[in-house]
């Protein structure tokens, strides 16, 4: 453990050597005006996004209601904006308007023709318990099953695999839509799909949608612990390739990698492949549990101690049955791996409202998260650079590690996998209690690794993911032209314009973003270019390749040195005592 702990350690030693603060010019999108009356704001599902609309939300109760509703805003000049569960954490989910939420609409169509036809309010956990009522299914699903057919459809929310299509936007068969004139049409034609598989929710008001669907499968996945060098060997991509599901978390402070790696089983009763497992990554926790974690949280970023140890914690979850937490994949209340369940319930997992880990007062536990997406041609260029990176300005990436996945190429104009095989690289990070003033441990290798893959790898931003930086007017790349197009022609008037949609268009540098967050490069909203668009304590400073990041100042360090070392030894004690 001693020689493993020592990337975080160093953090503290590190920052006393580094140069004093050198920092150019901030690139920032303007934070939001506040224009309408705070009583109908709404926010984003952990709080850090938000809105602040004309009307409070509206729950139409049938596809006609939608229209009406369209046919008003239009009418009245005011813009409209379908919301899903708001798992999403950018402005993506914003209006000045009126928001309106689809949650009243979720009847299901079954075909003969291997097809299911959805209301586009249904949760994924429904989509997914009706089909296997009818022992169907979807090939491939995101992580977590809470979020809405059409929100997960309209951000091209993912799950990991390059034999099997990983996007549900790229299961679908048709689509009904609103659109900006108050139309309902169908959408099939393979020309317009590629718009509407993707369509950040700025293109019509997406009121049902119809899914290829598979017979039920089972699956088999094994969890195991991997040298680091299968990051640059090319093994990591050869498994992707071999699996019907494979991804992996690197915990970079353990020098470990831990792969998943799954096979499509046929669902046949009474056979070897028997087995009922779930996943629990996103688990259900008492309040409790939940606040304990975010205390724990906010005390490691304070103290700057225990960072690693919270690593190997979430390592071993995924390896092994540990105390505190339910098992990743469970059967019957045991712990197994490899474990052998439905396809789905392997594939993803769900919290009910209220036992979600992001469900407490502090909501800190939900954090923010990055995720940015590359051709597979640069896997082992993203990989050097994030070792190099880290060797320069060591840190742990506590709550998870680095989760990295995989999609194979998409005819959306506007999914992460559009035209190429790629590879996704993400990260969550805790909200810290004062989250408007205080840096999270490691904020400057974070945003160092985001500058240089996006700068330098071609990276691509997950639309509902990402500081708001990164989804800016440049980030519609190759598709720009066609997707603007479509959107000029089924919303002439921009009635499902927001910030998001305006400022990718390039008509406007705003952002929909929680108005006390002034410290602007605390959670990616700019790029600092002073000390104070840093947290409290820190600098702006330029690194050598030019990137601009926000580094903790020397004599914080030098203060807090002493405590330190002092608690990271007590906690090294605890966690021999109570762990392991
Ligand atoms: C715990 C957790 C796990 C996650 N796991 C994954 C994952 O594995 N893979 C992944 O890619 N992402 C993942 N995400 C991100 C999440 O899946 C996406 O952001 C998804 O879009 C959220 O869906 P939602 O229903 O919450 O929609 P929202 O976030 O509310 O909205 C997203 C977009 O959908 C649009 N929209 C909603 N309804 C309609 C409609 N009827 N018509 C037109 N547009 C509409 C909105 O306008 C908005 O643009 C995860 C998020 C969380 C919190």
């Amino acid at each position: 453990m001693g020689a493993k702990n020592i990337n975080c350690k160093l953090i503290f030693t590190f920052f006393v050597l580094i140069p004093k603060n050198m920092w150019t010019s901030c690139d920032q999108i303007a934070i939001n005006t506040r224009n309408n009356d705070p009583k109908y704001a709404y926010h984003s599902y952990q709080s850090s996004v938000i809105c602040y609309p004309k009307t409070a939300i509206q729950y139409p109760s049938s596809i006609s209601n939608v229209v009406r509703l369209v046919k008003n805003a239009r009418k009245d000049g005011v813009p409209i904006k379908a919301i899903g569960s708001r798992h999403s954490i950018t402005d993506i989910i914003c209006t000045d308007g009126t928001p309106i939420s689809l949650k009243l609409l979720t009847k299901k169509y079954y075909h003969e023709d291997n097809t299911a036809t959805f209301e586009a309010g249904i949760k994924l956990d429904q989509v997914l318990l009706f089909l296997q009522e009818r022992n169907r299914t979807l090939i491939n699903i995101p992580i977590y099953r809470g979020i809405t057919l059409a929100g997960a459809i309209a951000t091209g929310a993912h799950g990991s695999s390059l034999k099997h299509p990983a996007s549900i936007s790229d299961q679908i068969i048709g689509l009904q839509v609103v659109t900006g004139t108050g139309e309902l049409v169908n959408i099939n034609d393979t020309k317009t799909l590629k718009a509407f598989r993707v369509n950040l929710g700025l293109l019509g008001i997406v009121v049902k949608v119809t899914l290829k669907i598979v017979p039920i499968f089972k699956m088999s996945i094994q969890n195991s612990v991997e040298e680091i060098d299968i990051l640059t060997s090319g093994k990591a991509l050869e498994w992707a390739r071999e699996y019907d599901h494979f991804q992996l978390w690197w915990f970079p402070s353990l020098q470990e990698v831990v792969v998943a790696k799954g096979n499509y089983l046929p669902f046949l009763k009474n056979t070897t492949f028997e087995g009922n497992a779930t996943n629990n990554l996103i688990t259900e926790v008492t309040q409790y549990t939940a606040r304990f974690a975010a205390v724990l949280y906010e005390f490691c970023n304070w103290a700057q101690i225990g960072l690693t140890i919270l690593e190997g914690y979430m390592r071993d979850f995924l390896l092994k049955s540990i105390p505190t937490a339910r098992p990743l994949y469970e059967e019957g209340g045991t712990f197994k791996n490899p474990a052998v369940g439905i396809g789905w319930r392997l594939l993803s997992s769900q919290c009910r409202p209220g036992t979600c880990w992001w469900d407490n007062p502090w909501a800190t536990v939900g954090g923010t998260e990055s995720a940015i997406a590359f051709d597979t041609k640069h896997f082992k260029g993203v990989m050097t650079m994030i070792q190099d990176t880290l060797r320069e300005m060591p840190t742990c990436f506590y709550m998870s590690g680095i989760l990295i996945r995989f999609m194979p190429k998409s005819e959306a104009y506007l999914s992460l996998s559009s035209g190429r095989e790629t590879f996704s690289v993400e990260w969550v990070n805790p909200l810290r209690t004062r989250r408007h003033l205080d840096a999270v441990v490691g904020l400057g290798t974070f945003q160092a690794i985001l500058q240089r893959m996006v700068r330098d790898f071609d990276g691509i931003p997950h639309w509902g993911k990402n500081g708001l930086h990164f989804l800016g007017e440049n980030v519609l790349k190759k598709n720009r032209d066609n997707f603007i197009a479509e959107m000029k022609n089924f919303d002439p008037d921009g009635v499902f314009l927001n910030k998001f949609g305006r400022r990718l268009t390039g008509e406007i540098g705003e952002a929909d973003v929680d108005p006390e967050m002034e410290r602007c490069a605390l959670h990616d909203y700019c790029i600092c270019g002073k000390d104070y668009d840093c947290g409290v304590g820190q600098r702006c400073e330029k690194l050598s390749d030019g990137v601009l990041v926000c580094r903790d100042q020397d004599n914080v360090i030098l203060g807090g040195l002493g405590f330190v070392f002092g608690t990271n030894f007590l906690a090294f004690i605890l966690y021999r005592l109570f762990y392991r």
